[in-house]
């Protein structure tokens, strides 16, 4: 067993000192899954780092031990943790693109470990290497094990760490976020992998994910972290049946699926306090649903649950001491408007779209070899509606978006039409009888101010919401760019009127305004996106993964507030994303494209329920679920 006892990391930082793990006590076993979950800057990571004896420069072991064999890990010289490193504990990074050594090919790298943990040399440590590349499904091994890391990409680099993690062939794994970077598809099979090798091998998985769908399939145990402490720890079966921390319940509601499209999902209001501080009491109590008077000065201590199984504790006071609720102010009612009345009109419809990128050119400038990322298709979106893009990495979802909202118009050759509807063309019945009156535009034909009116019609909300806004803008100034060029019409005055208009809609603070991107968590950057949609009033935002970077707390309060936009202003989306649970949740309409093709749309229900295509069905198998277990 790897036991993790009162362990204590302090890191130093301007702000003074954070107490980055407060306390952690956890018991690995061999064959055994554990599952660390939490949102971003809970201490998942850096206990992680710290088990492995990683910590950054200004981090540090405070206190605690780490017992494996009866040897404490923390004390051993770091000749010896080299070997206990990658030999017994193996460690798979977040961000695979850092952990591969660059100038070394990746077979060399595998066969590094190999040699360094285990007793093959030579060519059969060369075959041992193959054959870990083709478990984590890279195609052509043979070939792939002599290619640099530069030539591979984003997944099948991760997939490489996760061989040559393996080739050393540990007792005991620390994966932490192994399979965020990967498709459904690939991720199944490595969660399979990992599966068979905690059977053959007795293999013991410290799995850290802010995925509950992963961790509902996979883990033994679950420990949830909120600030730095574990705040509970159940049998996995338990922790979804009858989760008891507020905190968890409220992540459990927060969760998309079909069974709560039309209602809003629970949204966890506020964040993570920063660790630096002293905290008197209960560390979630500012954002608890049930905080009582005495936990604003009570700490409450992880005990166990009366009356759930042994091994089920929470920190939580309401599993000790049951005193008097906290009278707080009357909870908001959630603002649900009428849909749209004239939610039926066709806006968009896409015909026989086509997007190649040029790879190369010939001696006298002329164009050679294309690439075809979209290879012809077609769909349409009605006002007030969602069509959801679905389909894996590379199949060609993001460039037919880009597309639309003729981001490409200099880098790719765009063929087909996309037909932008007049605002006032009323359709009739069911999407089949849609009635068109008016002319329609084809957004590829225009040009100058035809163009530039068709733009403010339709915007785009990219997934990441760090690299999407210009860090040396204040927001006043990335809200106001869009209004400039597409609403010149708009004085000073006025603009400034629709921004506070805007930052209340999306539901940030006035002076935001006057505040840089870098101020902001993910979150409330992504609000900041949207408003800059909002800005120039489209009647279409393609939202482009716009919630996979987010916590799931957090893509609550987005998918919300988009959800509520699209009642109150009649809005379309067209949502592109590979989280199967967002497209039940939001979509009205889905398409599932592969290698540049839609092969299965319709109704969201019948192509998700019944799927008809092999494909839709094989990615609908891969998605990780958390079966909605929870009683209450
Ligand atoms: Fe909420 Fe109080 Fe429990 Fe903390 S101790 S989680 S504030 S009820």
């Amino acid at each position: 067993m790897l036991k993790i006892e009162d362990l204590q990391v302090h890191l130093d930082a301007e702000a003074g000192l954070v107490r980055a793990i407060d306390g952690m006590r956890l018991t690995l076993s061999r064959g055994q899954t554990f599952a660390l979950v939490g949102e971003s800057g809970c201490g998942k990571s850096m206990t992680a780092l710290a088990l492995m004896r990683l910590l950054p420069d200004n981090g540090r072991i405070a206190g605690g031990r780490l017992d494996l064999d009866g040897q404490d890990v923390f004390d051993l010289s770091e000749a010896r943790m080299r070997q206990v490193r990658g030999g017994r504990i193996g460690m798979i990074f977040q961000e695979p693109g850092t952990s591969l050594n660059p100038v070394m090919k990746v077979g060399d790298q595998i066969v590094e470990a190999i040699e360094a943990h285990t007793p093959l040399r030579g060519a059969q440590a060369r075959a041992k290497a193959i054959d870990w590349l083709r478990r984590v499904g890279i195609p052509e091994p043979e070939r792939r094990i002599d290619e640099y890391p530069f030539r591979l990409s984003g997944g099948q680099k991760q997939r490489i760490m996760i061989a040559m993690t393996l080739a050393a062939e540990p007792d005991y794994l620390i994966a932490d976020e192994p399979t965020t970077a990967l498709d459904v598809t690939i991720q199944a099979q490595i969660l399979e992998l990992l599966k068979d090798l905690q059977r053959e091998r007795g293999l013991g998985l410290l799995l850290i994910t802010h995925d509950l769908g992963v961790v509902s399939g996979m883990a033994h145990q679950v420990a949830l972290m909120y600030a730095g402490q574990i705040v509970e720890v159940a049998p996995a079966a338990d922790f979804f049946e009858a989760p008891r921390h507020p905190y968890a319940r409220l992540l459990l509601r927060a969760l998309p699926d079909a069974d709560r499209r039309g209602e809003p999902l629970a949204a966890i209001a506020g964040t993570v306090p920063p660790l630096w501080q002293t905290f008197e009491g209960c560390r979630f109590a500012p954002r608890c649903d049930r905080a009582m008077v005495h936990c604003a000065t009570t700490p409450p201590a992880l005990t166990g649950v009366p009356d759930r199984p042994v091994g089920h504790e929470v920190r939580c006071l309401l599993y000790t001491d049951v005193r008097e609720p906290l009278p707080r102010a009357a909870a908001q009612p959630t603002v649900v408007s009428e849909p749209n009345q004239d939610a039926r009109r066709l806006l968009l419809e896409v015909r026989d779209l086509k997007v190649r990128y040029p790879l190369s050119r010939s001696l006298l400038g002329g164009r050679t070899r294309y690439f075809d990322a979209v290879g012809g298709v077609s769909y349409r979106i009605e006002s007030g509606r969602t069509l959801a893009l679905v389909g894996e990495s590379g199949c060609g979802k993001t460039t037919s978006g880009k597309a639309i909202v003729q981001l490409l118009r200099r880098q790719a050759v765009i063929e087909g039409q996309a037909l932008l509807y007049p605002s006032g063309v009323v359709g009739q019945g069911a999407a089949s009888d849609l009635r068109v009156d008016g002319q329609p535009q084809d957004l590829f034909q225009l040009q100058g101010e035809a163009l530039r009116a068709a733009r403010r019609q339709i915007q785009i909300i990219f997934q990441d919401p760090f690299a999407s806004l210009n860090p040396r803008l204040r927001v006043q100034e990335v809200l106001e760019e869009g209004l400039l060029a597409l609403r010149p019409e708009l004085d000073a005055p006025a603009r400034l009127a629709l921004l506070h208009e805007l930052v209340d809609q999306v539901g940030l603070r006035r002076d935001a305004l006057g505040r840089f991107p870098h101020e902001f968590s993910g979150g409330q950057r992504q609000r900041i996106a949207i408003a800059r949609a909002l800005a120039v009033e489209p009647r279409l935002i393609v939202c482009d993964e716009p919630t996979s970077a987010l916590d799931v707390s957090v893509q609550a309060q987005i998918l919300n507030l988009l959800r509520e936009l699209q009642r109150s202003r009649g809005l379309s989306f067209l949502f592109i994303t590979h989280n199967i649970g967002v497209v039940e949740y939001v979509a009205d309409e889905v398409a599932v494209m592969q290698a540049g093709r839609i092969v299965e749309s319709g109704d969201c229900d019948a192509v998700l329920g019944r799927p008809q295509q092999a494909y839709t069905r094989s990615l609908l198998a891969a998605v990780p679920r958390v079966e909605r277990r929870m009683a209450g």
